[in-house]
């Protein structure tokens, strides 16, 4: 959460995609609806990319790789992402402004989805210049005898980056900067439901950077077929996504015949294993509250609660004390914790996902609706579902909703199993009075990160991801930057 002075109100942002250095519209001059969705009004339109732009997007991508020296000039590339992060903090309140018309992301919320991508361009500029590319790794034995051996780090060429709407902003900085850093040239495809997070970022490179021509690309579109487009083109040699695991699944079959690389952030369906030593006034309201924060659009979000039998309804009162009062509405008044979901089909999953829980025999304690006093917009009610069957729909499929699933077990190895009776492994949660026991626990979760007494585990510095059917790959630390890097061992006289 963050404390932001801003200038409020609704904002339209650029409608055209940049392409081999040219912001414009498609041929056609179709455009589409951009919806705020805290109002479900239409505030402006963006450009509607074709697979022919994205052909032209990618040849251009490929020509700066293979025919500039981007791929090679780490101070250049430093200088240029340096002007981006100049540009960028010139631009915040502007894009702030957008996230939130376009996202319905409250204002106050806004830290995590603006301020903190654009600190992180500035790491990943510092990080790549001072980034090691030629290491000596020293003498070796090998089949013909000694030999020093050198690891040359290569970018990996063209990458496609494939990013959702839930935090776009975010995401266009997270799956693009440390790539150009690395050398490499980047089309990046963003989320039709918000398009203006990627077009301002391509009209900010092209407008307020020296990034060359070709380098950097964003092509919008409301079909989904110009994102499959991208994923498919032989001439694309990595996919960085982040999304659903089910279009994860398609852009991996898309890149197998060309044999790409691919960095995957999926869905998550985290639990959050609260010990019976916890103290249930520390965690349980942090956790309800997080359930509301991005309205449940959060990938990391512990939808599922385990609580100890022993203290099972006190840990539900104590849940629901906290949803009940969680400040709902209009995103851009002040003070305001949860705003709308992105969309009516979004916001009718997330009914039809709390049906299933009810028909399955799962208590409602909270919420299950649409608020009475918000009957425009996309709101959902926090929702409280206690004693939810595990196996059950709605303890299995990601709802991306205000809705806390609660499942009650008897002993930590009764939790360990139904944490990770799941086929997603991205994050969890762990609190404990017993720190030792706590990271037991932790260590015992089959997922790529987890929070240990409300401690977060998420941080540029460190690598992220997930594990089983929520990724492939992780982000951040020194392991995310050679994400995007190929090694290429030398050998030569000792
Ligand atoms: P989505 O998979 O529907 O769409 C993501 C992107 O993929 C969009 O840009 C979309 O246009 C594009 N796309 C759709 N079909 C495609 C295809 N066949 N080929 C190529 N591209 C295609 O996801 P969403 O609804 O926008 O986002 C929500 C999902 O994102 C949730 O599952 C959430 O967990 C996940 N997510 C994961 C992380 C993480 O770090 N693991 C972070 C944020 C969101």
């Amino acid at each position: 959460m963050t404390d932001v002075q801003v200038e409020t109100g609704l904002l339209a942002g650029d409608q055209r995609m940049l392409i081999d250095g040219e912001l414009q519209h498609t041929a056609s001059g179709a455009l589409f609806d951009v919806v705020h969705p805290g109002s479900e009004q239409v505030v402006g339109q963006a450009t509607d990319g074709t697979v022919a732009d994205m052909e032209r997007a990618v040849g251009a991508a490929r020509r700066a790789f293979d025919e500039t020296d981007w791929s090679h000039n780490v101070e250049f590339r430093y200088h240029c992402l340096t002007q981006l992060y100049e540009a960028l903090v010139r631009n915040k309140e502007r894009i702030r402004r957008i996230v939130v018309t376009e996202v319905g992301c409250p204002v106050s919320m806004t830290g995590s989805q603006v301020d903190s991508p654009i600190e992180e361009v500035k790491h990943w500029a510092e990080y790549g210049r001072a980034f090691n590319y030629l290491e000596d790794t020293g003498v070796h034995e090998t089949v013909m005898g000694q030999a020093r051996h050198l690891i040359h780090y290569d970018p990996v060429g063209v990458v496609g980056a494939i990013t959702p709407w839930n935090v776009p902003f975010y995401l266009n900085i997270a799956e693009t900067v440390a790539p150009l850093m690395a050398g490499n040239t980047v089309v990046l495809k963003p989320a039709q439901w918000t398009p203006w997070s990627g077009t301002e970022l391509g009209r900010i490179v092209a407008e307020e950077t020296d990034i060359p021509a070709g380098v950097f690309n964003v092509v919008v579109s409301n079909a989904n077929e110009v994102g499959a487009a991208l994923s498919a083109d032989p001439r694309v040699d990595m996919i960085t996504f982040t999304g659903s695991t089910a279009t994860g699944r398609a852009i991996l079959a898309a890149g197998a015949p060309t044999v790409k690389k691919a960095l995957m952030e999926l869905g998550g369906k985290s639990a959050h294993i609260v010990c019976d030593d916890a103290d249930f006034t520390a965690c349980l309201p942090m956790a309800a509250m997080m359930a509301c924060a991005m309205s449940g659009q959060s990938c990391i979000l512990p939808s599922r609660i385990l609580l100890p039998r022993s203290r099972y309804e006190e840990g539900l009162a104590i849940l629901a004390a906290t949803m009940e009062n969680i400040p709902m509405g209009d995103p851009w008044q002040e003070g305001i914790m949860q705003g709308p979901q992105i969309s009516e089909t979004q916001r009718n999953k997330v009914l039809g996902l709390i049906r299933s829980g009810i028909d399955s025999g799962a208590r409602v304690i909270i919420g299950g609706g649409t608020p009475e006093n918000l009957p425009t917009g996309y709101y959902v009610q926090p929702t409280l579902l206690a004693d939810v069957d595990p196996d059950s729909q709605v303890a299995q499929e990601e709802i991306f909703g205000p809705v806390l699933c609660v499942i009650p077990y008897d002993t930590d190895e009764d939790a360990i199993a139904i944490a990770n009776n799941s086929i997603y492994g991205l994050s969890g949660e762990v609190s404990s009075a017993d720190n030792d026991r706590a990271l037991r626990i932790a260590q015992r979760l089959r997922t790529g990160s987890v929070t240990v007494n409300s401690k977060s585990f998420f941080g540029i510095t460190s690598p992220f991801g997930g594990t089983k059917q929520s990724g492939l790959g992780r982000r951040n630390g020194d392991f995310g930057f050679k994400e995007y890097l190929e090694m290429k061992t030398i050998g030569q006289p000792v």
